[in-house]
């Protein structure tokens, strides 16, 4: 097995590190505001699901 020869620094692995990050793949569209937001959650734009806003729904 190879062996590093010199050590990285912090800066340079946390570089290496910057395109790790997770995505969300399983977005959906909102069917009020068309953005995307997980599935069977309400949507943090509009405060939408299925059909009704659950987010201050006693303002309107
Ligand atoms: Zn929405």
């Amino acid at each position: 097995m190879a062996v590093p020869r010199n050590r990285h620094s912090n800066s340079r692995k946390n570089k290496k590190r910057a395109h790790d990050a997770k995505s969300v793949t399983n977005a959906v569209a909102c069917s009020n505001c068309g953005k995307k937001h997980l599935p069977h959650r309400v949507c943090p734009h509009c405060g939408h699901y299925a059909g009704k806003n659950w987010v201050n729904a006693e303002s309107e």
